[in-house]
């Protein structure tokens, strides 16, 4: 884009793309951003779902649904790249991909011949917080590079192979996110003797976030060794996935983590979930609280615990609360049960094996 058409050139840091902008999709962004959030919420059609991006677009959900209009590939990929950029800087800012660490990934296409797969990805050794959409890799499902980025000398993500590992063994999976993380880091270290292969946590709220799980479900999440280098995760990354075929998320020791999801939004929640977790967990741990154990209850009142078995059940096709024993008793036995770590630890891979 140029001063021809009267708008300032787009400057990194902003999100969108050095290419030229065409005129039906600027409408969708304000000063160089797609905005992810603001308050007429509109969508753009990309080939899975819908996206939020801007306002008063032709691509927008409500022109789309009454025209039948999809977006074509370039368009979209322009709104993706826009999008990885956006949300490299904004993790960046939150202290996720600090020093260049950490990345990101985004699936578009049906992976039919009309209709390929591409893979839009962060590159190697990019400050997150000063990307621009053209800084973004595009690949085909066969990690070849389809189109490089625009800027000179940017190579190709030591994380690539783990985004295909993940979009190989998940079809549906259409985003990874990488981050450094203080607190995801942290949270591998919980057990001292670094022997632990799982974090847990339970008795949460935000536990929600991560789907199919309820306040009081024991979320666990698999963790694996650092490698001297990011591509060598992935064969335990591999192993992990293809153990717990629901897992959507593999914590590093002493790195970082791994979430993906069936969209970008979906991607994006557990993110800020898990990593608020990991936060309670670590600064739980710091208390002497185990945020692994369930938290005794004193005078349980059972008319309480009834009402939440309830929305429990609403909340989480998964998780199994029997209604059938008396609420009171119910929390009972299952302190007795979960006191036991032998018996606890045998729950932990089917707990994996729940959540998706
Ligand atoms: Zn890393």
């Amino acid at each position: 884009m140029n001063k021809a058409d009267g708008r300032d050139p787009p400057t990194p840091g902003n999100g969108w793309t050095n290419k030229d902008v065409p005129l039906m999709m600027y409408p969708q962004t304000q000063d160089g951003q797609v905005h992810l959030y603001q308050c007429h919420r509109r969508y753009i059609h990309t080939s899975h779902g819908w996206s939020r991006t801007g306002s008063a677009c032709p691509n927008d959900a409500v022109a789309a649904a009454s025209s039948g209009h999809k977006i074509n590939h370039d368009d979209e990929a322009k709104v993706v790249r826009s999008l990885i950029s956006q949300l490299s800087e904004k993790y960046y800012a939150k202290g996720w991909m600090p020093g260049t660490g950490g990345g990101m990934s985004i699936r578009i296409g049906s992976g039919t011949a009309d209709d390929p797969f591409a893979v839009f990805s962060t590159p190697s050794g990019i400050q997150k917080e000063d990307m621009v959409g053209d800084d973004v890799f595009e690949q085909d499902i066969d990690q070849n590079v389809i189109t490089p980025p625009i800027t000179p000398g940017l190579k190709l993500s030591s994380m690539n192979n783990i985004w295909f590992v993940v979009y190989n063994l998940r079809p549906s999976t259409r985003c990874v996110i990488h981050t450094h993380s203080m607190y995801a880091q942290l949270a591998t270290l919980l057990d001292p003797s670094e022997q632990s292969d799982i974090f847990q946590i339970t008795h949460q709220e935000m536990i929600k976030g991560v789907g199919n799980h309820a306040y009081d479900s024991m979320l666990a999440i698999p963790i694996i060794d650092n490698q001297r280098s990011e591509n060598l995760l992935a064969p335990d990354i591999e192993k992990v996935i293809q153990k717990y075929p629901k897992c959507n998320a593999v914590l590093v020791r002493r790195h970082g983590v791994y979430v993906w999801g069936d969209s970008w939004e979906e991607a994006k929640t557990r993110l800020e979930s898990f990593d608020y977790l990991f936060e309670t967990a670590v600064k739980m741990k710091s208390m002497g609280i185990d945020p692994g154990v369930v938290p005794k209850k004193k005078n349980a009142d059972a008319s309480t615990d009834t009402i939440k078995c309830k929305e429990n059940r609403a909340a989480s096709k998964d998780v199994t609360i029997d209604d059938t024993i008396e609420p009171s008793k119910k929390r009972k036995r299952t302190d007795t049960e979960l006191k036991n770590s032998k018996e606890l630890t045998q729950t932990i891979d089917s707990e994996i094996m729940q959540y998706a």
